[in-house]
């Protein structure tokens, strides 16, 4: 029999999933209801934060925590551009001002000397990305942000349920999250902002919902980030599998890293929980766009995240950027991402293996 071909992501929806769904479509509320406020609560509970605020995306998260801290025009927030664009593109909403700064060539996560020499008087905030589920150096990050007094703003999209020295990632500053069918956990789409700031909470409320507290009075100008309660019952099931889809990840990944012999398998530095949204590793010498053609041959569903640098997309461009950061640079010609997903059997693994010691 030949087996079919292995994707790079599936999203695991169960008859749990799918009751949940139609719970929902009888009830007749749809929007505005019960299970999204339960949804926030349970993901609070499970951040171990005081405050989740349920949204449309992640990427909308993003933007709406930004806002909540009061970053806008002529403000500058210090970044990673090895990362989703969306990272980046939430300040530009803000009218806020990215800067780039490299990365650790180890975790792929920005460095924090690297932070600490970007700020100027203009800095508000600093967003470090969690990514491929790795989460990134917080001790230094967080001393770095409560030193100059800047906001620290985690895009945690990639790395539900990720640990920094035993604590939720998301729980360290405003944490956002998405809920795309590719990441950890999938409500069709989503997002959450996760905080223990009171002010940045209501904010985020307000802002949501078209600036309005009570019917029809606005305070400010808000959006229609609002998640639908369908998104948020399938949301709510799949949180409470995170953890079993997760240790399945951290399996995965383990076996990969003990068979793997020709390529630079991930890095988890001690004290760091990594959820493996990504399987990254490096191919040096020119050997990537070979090794990820042959795996695509082999019906092996391998990646590239991601191809380019922030910076180095048309938007930046023509906003002149021009940065040349060369970890990041070097990694966007190395990295192959490969499937890690709890949807794995044990046959994929074995022909994942085969086929990179074999191809490289
Ligand atoms: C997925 C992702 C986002 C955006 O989330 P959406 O739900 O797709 O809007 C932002 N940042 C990173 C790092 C991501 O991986």
């Amino acid at each position: 029999m030949n087996p079919g071909p292995i994707p790079i992501a599936r999203p695991l929806i169960g008859p749990e999933e799918k009751a949940a769904v139609l719970e929902v479509l009888e009830s007749g509320v749809l929007a505005q209801g019960p299970r999204v406020a339960a949804f926030e609560a349970a993901f609070a509970a499970y951040c171990g934060v005081k405050h989740a605020i349920a949204t449309s995306s992640g990427t909308t998260a993003l933007h709406l925590a930004l806002l909540a801290h009061g970053i806008g025009p002529g403000d500058e927030v210090i970044t990673t551009p090895f990362t989703f664009i969306a990272s980046a593109n939430a300040i530009l909403y803000t009218g806020a001002r990215p800067v780039f700064v490299d990365i650790d060539p180890l975790t792929f996560n920005i460095d924090p000397d690297l932070v600490e020499r970007a700020v100027t008087p203009r800095t508000r905030a600093i967003l470090p990305v969690h990514l491929f589920g790795l989460p990134a150096d917080l001790d230094r990050i967080c001393a770095v942000a409560a030193a100059r007094g800047l906001a620290l703003i985690e895009d945690a999209c990639q790395a539900h349920g990720a640990e920094y020295r035993s604590q939720k990632v998301g729980s360290f500053g405003t944490g956002c999250f998405s809920f795309y069918p590719t990441k950890n956990m999938t409500a069709a789409e989503g997002g959450m902002i996760t905080t223990n700031d009171d002010e940045v909470a209501e904010r985020c409320r307000l802002l949501r919902q078209h600036g309005m507290r009570r019917r029809y009075h606005h305070e400010a100008l808000g959006f229609n980030f609002r998640m639908t309660e369908l998104q948020a019952a399938i949301g709510l099931v799949q949180l409470g599998k995170l953890d079993g889809f997760n240790a399945a990840r951290q399996a995965n990944a383990a076996f990969l890293s003990k068979h793997l012999r020709t390529v630079q398998v991930p890095t988890v530095p001690a004290g760091y929980t990594h959820v493996f949204h990504q399987y990254t590793v490096r191919v040096p010498d020119g050997n990537r766009d070979r090794l990820l053609a042959g795996l695509r041959e082999a019906g092996i569903g391998a990646e590239v995240y991601y191809p380019g640098l922030v910076y180095q997309q048309e938007p930046y461009r023509s906003m002149g950027y021009a940065d040349h950061l060369p970890a990041a640079e070097q990694a966007v010609g190395e990295v192959l991402s490969l499937p890690v997903h709890p949807g794995l059997t044990a046959d994929d693994l074995d022909r994942i293996v085969e086929g990179v010691n074999r191809l490289c």
